[in-house]
């Protein structure tokens, strides 16, 4: 499979090595480990998903917790963060206006309610974090590194701090409302992903990966090590090389799991009696670059 590689116009890689020839974010990675099937459905047919009433309020909450830490340090209260709920749900549906299409029109109870289980979560952060002690060092921001020659992985994380001493500690938030060990091992992927890409990037091993449950207001902190993070760039490496397999054999299997009851192509799905659309014709030489071109619409969908 070649293409030339295309390059992200508002996050230019610094001089992308000319052996680079396919792209892949945290999301769409951890989608093929988790069912092969529901890769192809994402990545290679884009079937169209709805977002849900809970993929929106995390791309929200996503969106209030960003926008906080632009206040100055002493006015980031849970009165503050309450009072951005509004106008960044606003601003979301002007950008996105299928997510209007979440509530009936003229359903005020239904999205006073959506805008109020919104600010709940937001508790749950105060719970565990409080903001006027923090700084952080980036916010979502696209980060990308590329491994084995050909292989450019990237993502968009939600939050970085440095530690005076020039630790990092990699910070996702996490909203949903799933069985938390539904999800568990997806998310630590996605920040094994981070630290290897800020550890090729920056040379530093991350210190902390940490996940923030901001429904329980719990914190879950991981500290990986090199050599943990090189064994992990081989299973990316070889995740990616099952997927240019699958790809070329347009064979992509099912994988039920718990996670089928979140899954939106469950009408597609033989395992529950559907049929796959045609394989998309060039769908081999398609641009093996696309996820280094763009963000992903709704941050926080996978959450
Ligand atoms: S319903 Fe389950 S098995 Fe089918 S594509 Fe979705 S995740 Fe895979």
């Amino acid at each position: 499979m070649t293409a030339e590689p295309v390059i992200d116009q508002q996050h230019p890689p610094a001089a992308l090595p000319a052996t680079v020839r396919a792209s892949l974010s945290p999301s769409r990675a951890a989608d093929f480990k988790t069912c092969p099937l529901l890769y192809r459905f994402r990545s290679i047919d884009r079937l169209p998903e709805r977002p849900s009433v809970e993929q929106a309020r995390g791309t929200l909450v996503h969106a209030v917790l960003e926008r906080l830490f632009d206040l100055p340090a002493g006015g980031r209260t849970p009165d503050a963060a309450g009072d951005l709920v509004v106008p960044q749900w606003d601003r979301l549906v002007t950008e996105q206006p299928e997510l209007a299409g979440l509530f009936d029109p003229g359903d005020e109870a239904g999205t006073a309610e959506f805008l109020r289980s919104a600010a709940a979560l937001l508790e749950g952060y105060f719970a565990v974090e409080d903001p006027r002690r923090l700084e952080p060092a980036e916010r979502e921001s696209l980060i990308s590194a590329v491994v084995d020659d050909e292989l450019l992985i990237r993502g968009y994380l939600d939050r970085l701090d440095v530690a005076p001493d020039g630790a990092l500690r990699v910070v996702d938030y996490k909203t949903g409302g799933a069985p938390r060990e539904a999800f568990e091992a997806r998310a630590l992927f996605q920040l094994k992903f981070y630290a290897l890409v800020l550890w090729r990037t920056r040379g530093v091993v991350p210190r902390v990966l940490r996940l923030l449950y901001l429904k329980d207001a719990e914190v879950c902190d991981y500290s990986p090590d090199a050599e943990e993070l090189l064994r992990f760039e081989r299973t990316v490496v070889a995740l990616w090389q099952a997927i240019e397999q699958a790809t070329a054999r347009q064979d992509f299997r099912p994988r039920p799991s718990r996670l089928c009851d979140w899954c939106n192509h469950q009408a597609h799905c033989p395992t529950f009696g559907g049929t796959p659309p045609p394989f998309p014709q060039r769908a081999g030489a398609a641009d093996p670059l696309r996820d280094a071109r763009s963000r992903p619409a709704t941050p926080g969908a996978d959450e």
